[in-house]
């Protein structure tokens, strides 16, 4: 499978396979090793402003190193809670206390343990309809991902029935008018987010969301890696792209 040396994980790998992707398409194969984090890790992550049509596979070569990042970054944190619960263990049992307990997990369904969503990714769609696409397409991508959740937070959709998914999602596909009402009624906390991706920039220009993009560009101000896809480079989509992204590179397929 062409995907294996673009270095993604291996659960990533195995979903790809069950969907029958062989090779990755031109904007996969330039997107993923580009978006990935250099080895170089003080050197972090490049912003990508890149060119591609629907159905260039444009979708997984965002999706996928977003995916393969949040995932290691949780992989890490199970590791240094377990090393730490281990160490916290043997302390106890040096001391002839008792062992400590395992901190019990909240019922996310529960009002009472309500807390705001703070997801590490973002993925910002002119429409409703390509927002769905994107978060489904997530979805099938992360079926072996124990733990990585996304949600979707799209107009006209059941307020209650997306926020129970919100709550604990890692990725986020989100139309930007109603990612903008949950977050003003502090449903939602994007500073935490550290993955912003653009799809579709010369349609969110032409559905008027320039302003909504400066907003939530500022709210998340602290993020790594910014990318930006769109049909075309035209002017109007270049100064977008200086406005939320650092010297980003470009690639044109
Ligand atoms: P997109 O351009 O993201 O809308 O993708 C177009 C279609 O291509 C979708 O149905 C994907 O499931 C499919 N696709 C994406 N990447 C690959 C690949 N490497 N091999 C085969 N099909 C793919």
């Amino acid at each position: 499978n062409g995907f294996i040396k673009l270095g993604l994980a291996p659960e990533l790998i195995r979903a790809v396979e069950e969907l029958n992707f062989t090779q990755p398409t031109p904007v996969q194969q330039q997107v993923i090793p580009q978006a990935l984090p250099s080895d170089d890790e003080a050197a972090g992550f490049t912003d990508l402003m890149v060119s591609a049509q629907t159905g260039s596979g444009k979708t997984a070569a965002f999706l996928l190193p977003v995916l393969h990042t949040l995932l290691k970054q949780q992989a890490d944190a199970e590791t240094k809670s377990r090393l730490e619960f281990e160490r916290l263990t043997a302390e106890a049992l040096a001391k002839g206390e008792p062992a400590p307990k395992r901190p019990k997990r909240l019922d996310p369904t529960s009002s009472r343990n309500f807390k705001a969503a703070t997801p590490g990714a973002l993925i910002l769609c002119p429409t409703r309809e390509l927002a769905q696409q994107v978060a489904s397409d997530a979805i099938d991508l992360v079926r072996h991902c124990r733990g990585l959740r996304i949600a979707s937070v799209v107009g006209g959709m059941p307020y209650q029935l997306q926020l129970a998914r919100l709550q604990n999602a890692d990725l986020v596909v989100a139309t930007p008018g109603r990612l903008l009402d949950l977050q003003r009624s502090s449903q939602l906390k994007l500073d935490k987010v550290q993955f912003l991706v653009v799809d579709e920039g010369d349609r969110m220009l032409d559905l008027g969301f320039a302003d909504d993009l400066a907003e939530v560009n500022q709210l998340t101000i602290e993020r790594k890696q910014t990318m930006m896809f769109s049909a075309t480079f035209a002017p109007r989509i270049q100064q977008l792209a200086a406005r939320v992204m650092r010297e980003p590179r470009k690639v044109q397929i």
